[in-house]
């Protein structure tokens, strides 16, 4: 089963990577005088297109992130050929759209949950841990008060929402756009701001995301990709020891809360606000994404008492 390609030698020891291999036949062009071209053959012993391991493990540079986006979609068109995926149209372009693409799960950093502070934001900048890193301009960490060198910001609250948009990617800093202006609103509505210290009245805030790059047009995040970046987010809970995790919106709710919450998936997010949750033995207030608000204006009150639970809290644990 055969796809003509046009390949460089780098795509080609990525397809080798994914067990596709790859050659040149020479024979029947070379004897009509036609002009050798490659062609992407599925090596069915190695992987076939039942049996193609969803944990295929790579190794990849930051700069081969582009080419390995080529590569995966290369791959996935021959082994859709292999399967006999729409053979009857053969000659027309590859029907990439009709095809599932393969999860390829490229390995995490170890020992995140032994980082500190400076060490975790740099692991973060060359992530490669899942395909989003092909298609971000900026990764995003995370922004709140400033930090001694190599520490982690001293903060009372950790506001966690879903992902970079377009804005936050093209910045590097979360909640930069419309959403973040509201969020900024709520934050002055309680005398804190996105830069604040800690004082001695309390105080100090950092923000951050569930995923810490952008997907592609703003499209929901996948499993797979909350699954390779969550521990990052574990670690900066660990690292900054809030008094209050603010979840913003059902990614942020179900990532913190789905060892917690039986049926957090399923439970619709209103249901779920007005109590004190527990994430890494902090507590957890969840409210509406702001984005969700903007969309929905009166829903703004609900945030503002989700808000005032959690200050209540904070202040009864003093
Ligand atoms: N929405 C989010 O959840 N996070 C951002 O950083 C921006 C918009």
């Amino acid at each position: 089963m055969t796809n003509t390609l046009h390949l460089d030698k780098r795509q080609r020891a990525m397809l080798a990577e994914m067990g596709v291999r790859v050659w040149s036949p020479m024979s029947e062009a070379a004897v009509m005088g036609a002009p050798a071209v490659e062609t992407l053959v599925v090596d069915t012993s190695a992987a076939s297109a039942s049996s193609l391991p969803a944990d295929v493990v790579m190794q990849a540079h930051a700069e081969e992130a582009h080419s390995f986006a080529a590569a995966s979609e290369l791959a996935t068109q021959a082994i859709a050929n292999a399967a006999g995926v729409d053979t009857a149209t053969r000659q027309m372009p590859a029907p990439v759209a009709k095809v599932e693409p393969i999860p390829l799960i490229i390995q995490r950093p170890e020992g995140i949950d032994q980082m500190d502070w400076s060490v975790l934001h740099s692991t973060v900048s060359g992530c490669q841990a899942c395909t989003l890193c092909g298609s971000r301009k900026n990764t995003v960490f995370g922004v709140g008060a400033s930090a001694a060198e190599g520490k982690a910001p001293q903060v009372d609250w950790l506001i966690v929402g879903e992902a970079p948009g377009e804005n936050e990617d093209v910045q590097g800093e979360p909640f930069v756009g419309q959403a973040g202006k509201l969020l900024d609103n709520m934050l002055g509505a309680m005398t804190l701001s996105r830069t604040g210290e800690r004082t001695a009245e309390g105080g100090g805030v950092y923000i951050a995301n569930v995923l810490k790059c952008r997907p592609p047009g703003n499209r929901n995040p996948k499993p797979e990709e909350v699954a390779q970046c969550l521990p990052y987010l574990e670690r900066q809970v660990a690292l900054l020891k809030p008094k209050m995790i603010l979840a913003m919106g059902r990614f942020a709710v179900q990532a913190l809360l789905r060892d917690t919450v039986p049926e957090v998936e399923t439970t619709p997010l209103g249901k779920l606000r007005g109590r004190v949750y527990q994430y890494q033995n902090l507590p957890v207030v969840v409210t509406y994404h702001p984005a969700y608000v903007l969309r929905n204006l009166p829903e703004k009150s609900k945030v503002w008492a989700d808000l005032c639970l959690a200050m209540a809290h904070i202040k009864g644990s003093e």
